[in-house]
């Protein structure tokens, strides 16, 4: 683990914080400066930076415990919906780069968006580069 990695301090209770849920593999905690009440953060114990480098085991574990959470943090705030992103990657706002699922309560009326608000401006893509990008993704696996 990188010694200056928050995360990994957290899961190692060098630096404290609010568990909501720990099993073998995955540790949950409230973010502490929630952008609504029980605004939970899900990371794998062990450091990796984005979803791309999680091994195939942990990422089913982490997805595991976002699909177990998410009602269950809904539930104790008596949210009407959530939100559930990954910042995956500098770029697109990762701050903490030890990789983090975050779980967003969400209200009626709120004010909030939804996750369609958070890219820049949209591509004015024509078949045949939607043809093509489908292609490329589909080909790489
Ligand atoms: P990111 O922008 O990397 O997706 O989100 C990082 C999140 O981690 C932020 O929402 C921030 O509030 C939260 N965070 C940063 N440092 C700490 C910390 O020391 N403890 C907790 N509980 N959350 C943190
Ligand atoms: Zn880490």
């Amino acid at each position: 683990m990188p010694d200056d990695c928050i995360f990994c301090q957290i899961v190692a209770g060098d630096i404290p914080s609010r568990t909501v849920y720990e099993d073998d593999t995955v540790f949950a905690f409230l973010d502490v400066n929630p952008l609504a009440p029980g605004h939970t953060l899900v990371i794998p114990k062990d450091h990796h930076e984005t979803l791309g480098d999680l091994p195939d085991d942990t990422a089913a574990d982490v997805f595991a415990a976002l699909h177990r959470l998410a009602p269950t943090v809904e539930d104790a705030v008596d949210a009407d919906a959530s939100n559930v992103a990954f910042n995956n990657g500098e770029a697109a706002g990762q701050e903490v780069p030890h990789v983090h699922g975050h779980i967003i309560p969400r209200f009626e009326g709120d004010g909030g968006r939804p996750i369609h608000a958070i890219a820049g401006s949209r591509p004015d893509l024509s078949d045949e580069e939607l043809d093509d990008i489908a292609a490329d993704i589909r080909n790489a696996r």
